[in-house]
């Protein structure tokens, strides 16, 4: 037998509901009490008389909106001539059919293959009817408890207000397909602003002529710690690569004591980067900010790095990791050597920093 979990997933998938379910549980801006109360309608658990009748209770049958035909629960909520006014106030704005589906879940599924998946249109064809649903269901019970007189008019007037206060607390964005009708029919404030997409090149850049640039990484897993560094010119060649071994508790620990070992070592032979680059944006900010709070652990490691900078006129700036990789790579050789190691030359390198790499 397989386990749960798959027998659900293979359940959901042939079962018949799936549209309807998948629709009322993954769709934005339903209000949880109509995803409920959706539910209960499509398993025909609401307790209208044609439902009470299995379970073995009887109660008046005559349908509170018209006072002529037989309550059920395909009645009520959909053929009958009372509600039918407001179906088709809806489906006119929708531009669909006026005729009634022989069923509430046939009805519901028209609306919800109306319109291409995540349009506004479909979100909000999503919506409505199951928001007419639930407001003809409160004025059943109104009209069925109090005996008033059903309004499809104040109906209308509910479900056009709920489903703006909707559009408010869940503004979706107008992708696909022409979605003003909704703003003029009153069932939407407006639409949210589409996402301005940027493109950011990654790409380690060279220093100023005559200028050094150095960058540190540093890798913590459970094979140990160790950091990785590298000073290049201005054309982008090799001054240096180093790989450190060390103790470290945390990624943040490592990054910074790589970072300072690289610095010790650039002072000691005195080279004095133009610029200093990580990708641990942590530490770039810990770097630069000096009004930030240093864990006690690293805090000799940073003030060191602090000063040196400071002395030397350089900055640290953080770069995504794309850019980072000979420092990276460094840094993953440096776990296989028991001790630190020093490369001045490209051929010198590791075989595992392929070319593309030397060309950044
Ligand atoms: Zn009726």
């Amino acid at each position: 037998m397989a386990s749960s979990k798959s027998f659900s997933i293979q359940c959901a998938s042939t079962d018949r509901w799936s549209l309807s379910f998948r629709l009322l549980y993954l769709g934005r801006g339903l209000p949880s009490k109509v995803s409920i109360f959706m539910w209960r309608l499509l398993r025909r658990l609401l307790p209208f008389p044609d439902t009470l009748q299995r379970f073995g209770f009887s109660m008046p049958s005559v349908c509170p909106f018209c006072r002529r035909d037989s309550a059920s629960l395909d009645h009520c909520l959909l053929s009958c001539a009372s509600v039918q006014d407001v179906w088709i106030y809806f489906a006119d704005i929708f531009a669909l059919s006026r005729a009634v589906a022989s069923s509430i879940r046939s009805q519901c599924h028209s609306w919800w293959l109306l319109a291409p998946a995540r349009s506004a249109t479909m979100f909000y064809a999503q919506l409505l009817p199951c928001l007419i649903l639930w407001f003809l269901w409160k004025a059943y019970n109104v009209c069925l408890h109090e005996g008033t007189a059903f309004s499809p008019a104040g109906s209308i007037h509910m479900i056009k207000r709920e489903a703006f206060l909707i559009s408010l607390s869940h503004p979706i964005k107008k992708s696909g397909g022409n979605g003003d009708f909704l703003v003029s029919a009153g069932l939407v404030t407006g639409f949210a602003a589409p996402l301005q997409r940027t493109t950011i090149w990654v790409k380690w850049l060279h220093p100023p002529e005559g200028r050094l640039k150095l960058n540190t990484d540093a890798i913590f897993s459970d094979a140990g710690a160790a950091g990785g560094a590298c000073v290049r010119g201005s054309r982008g060649q090799l001054i240096v690569g180093l790989c450190f071994r060390f103790e470290a508790s945390s990624a943040m620990e490592a990054e910074t004591l790589s970072l300072q070992l690289a610095v010790q070592w650039c002072a000691a032979f005195a080279m004095a980067p133009f610029a200093v680059e990580v990708d641990s944006l942590s530490l770039a900010n810990l770097i630069s900010a000096h009004d930030t709070r240093i864990p006690w652990r690293i805090e000799p490691a940073v003030s060191y790095v602090r000063s040196t900078l400071s002395l030397w006129g350089s900055s640290i700036r953080h770069i995504y990791r794309e850019a980072n990789h000979v420092a990276d790579a460094l840094a993953t050789a440096g776990l296989g050597f028991n001790t630190s190691k020093i490369f001045i030359l490209y051929t010198h390198c590791l075989l595992r920093l392929s070319w593309p790499y030397f060309l950044m």
